[in-house]
């Protein structure tokens, strides 16, 4: 059984930030930023691809519950929301969203390169919509 798994069933312990019968969120034992919380539905799903239509929508709505909490107890200038797929970029295998609060000067980074001088709009839509007919 995958650790989240075992997570959300209690046979491993966790620091609790909300749980409900389909969610549990806990703090990110790397601490990122403080309070650095992962929201996990209890139901396995590998990532997002593979997300159950009825967690995908309520994933979103415990996310914002739990954003919320940490805001009230941080007062953060700011949070990312972060969902990551598929190894590299995946760590447990099971899905999970990351609520990074952000502070001045914490260290933590996103940042999105600026390529629209050498894209081509049209081109990407239309391989999208191809690849999808
Ligand atoms: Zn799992």
């Amino acid at each position: 059984m995958c650790i989240f798994c075992m997570i959300a069933n209690h046979e491993i312990p966790s620091k609790i930030v909300y749980e409900d019968d389909k969610f549990i969120a806990f703090l990110d034992l790397t601490q990122t930023t403080k309070g650095h919380t992962l929201v996990v539905p209890k139901r396995h799903s590998k990532n997002i691809y593979e997300l159950n239509d009825e967690d995908a929508k309520e994933a979103m709505h415990v996310a914002k519950k739990v954003a919320l909490m940490l805001k009230k107890a941080f007062n953060p200038i700011g949070m990312n929301v972060v969902n990551n797929n598929e190894r590299p970029l995946q760590s447990v295998e099971h899905f999970h969203i990351h609520l990074i609060p952000r502070y001045e000067k914490d260290g933590f980074d996103v940042s999105f390169k600026d390529n629209s001088k050498t894209s081509n709009l049209d081109e990407t839509l239309k391989e999208i919509l191809y690849a999808n007919k």
